[in-house]
């Protein structure tokens, strides 16, 4: 009662939809989903009755209001997205913020997420990285982010869509060149598929083949090596500290 769940939904395979999941929404009293047709298909494959109602990027605001409000009366509020963890490239940080404001519990039940089902098959470092969502859709902006981008140490993850797939490996291509990355494309899906790369062989690998151009995309991209080969920084008092004795035994 008076709790937030914050629910993941599959990325594509239905099966990888949790039994917790399933239950949480099940017992829920209303789920804020992002596309109220798309997830009610969802919840007839899954045998869940409970209403729903929209919460997306342009309605948010307005939504958050009503659902503090159903909170304060008790009630079990569920999130969802269109596919994977709501609030990763999705709505509902607004949401959450609010609610923890308000006082009332949010809860995790997690699940599938793209830029971590990425990583966890890219075999590029994982310790640390990098998620940087959606690259800036305009050409200008997003060299400019790949730019600020290369010198990182840590694994790179981006999201791209179909549309501008093409136009960003250009832009890796150019900013990377031999930088090794892995294009993860409709992760648990039928046409899944992931394929390890130069940055610079991206543009060639996604021209043949039209089939590689759909669906959807999570790049993983090595972080720039640790700067070995510049000489070693030596600070002027430590270069002191060592000739200073030497020169007193002359
Ligand atoms: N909340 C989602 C998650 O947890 O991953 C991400 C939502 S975001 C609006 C959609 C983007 O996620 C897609 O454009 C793609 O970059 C990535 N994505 C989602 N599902 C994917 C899949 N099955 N395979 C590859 N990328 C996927």
């Amino acid at each position: 009662a008076a709790t937030l769940s914050i629910v993941a939904t599959p990325i594509g395979n239905l099966d990888d939809m949790s039994a917790r999941a399933r239950e949480v929404l099940a017992a829920a009293d209303v789920i804020a989903a992002e596309d109220t047709r798309h997830s009610r298909r969802l919840m007839s494959h899954l045998g869940v009755g409970t209403p729903l109602i929209s919460l997306h990027e342009h309605n948010e605001s307005a939504r958050i209001d009503q659902i503090i409000e159903r909170l304060a009366a008790g009630e079990h509020v569920a999130l969802i997205s269109d596919a994977g963890t709501p609030l990763i490239s999705d709505p509902g940080y607004a949401l959450v913020a609010a609610v923890r404001a308000a006082g009332h519990a949010v809860v995790a039940v997690p699940g599938p997420c793209a830029v971590i089902a990425a990583l966890s098959v890219a075999g590029l470092p994982t310790d640390r990285f990098v998620f940087e969502g959606f690259l800036p859709s305009k050409p200008g902006a997003r060299r400019a982010r790949l730019e600020a981008l290369a010198e990182e140490p840590r694994t790179v993850v981006c999201y791209e869509s179909s549309h501008r797939i093409v136009a960003t490996a250009a832009d890796l291509a150019e900013r990377f060149g031999m930088r090794q990355l892995v294009l993860a494309r409709e992760l648990t899906k039928l046409h899944e598929q992931s394929v390890a790369l130069a940055a610079a062989e991206l543009p060639a690998w996604l021209a043949a083949d039209d089939n590689r151009r759909r669906g959807e995309f999570v790049l993983v991209i090595a972080g720039a090596p640790e700067p070995q080969s510049r000489p070693r920084e030596i600070s002027l008092d430590a270069l002191l500290a060592e000739l200073l004795p030497l020169a007193g035994t002359k």
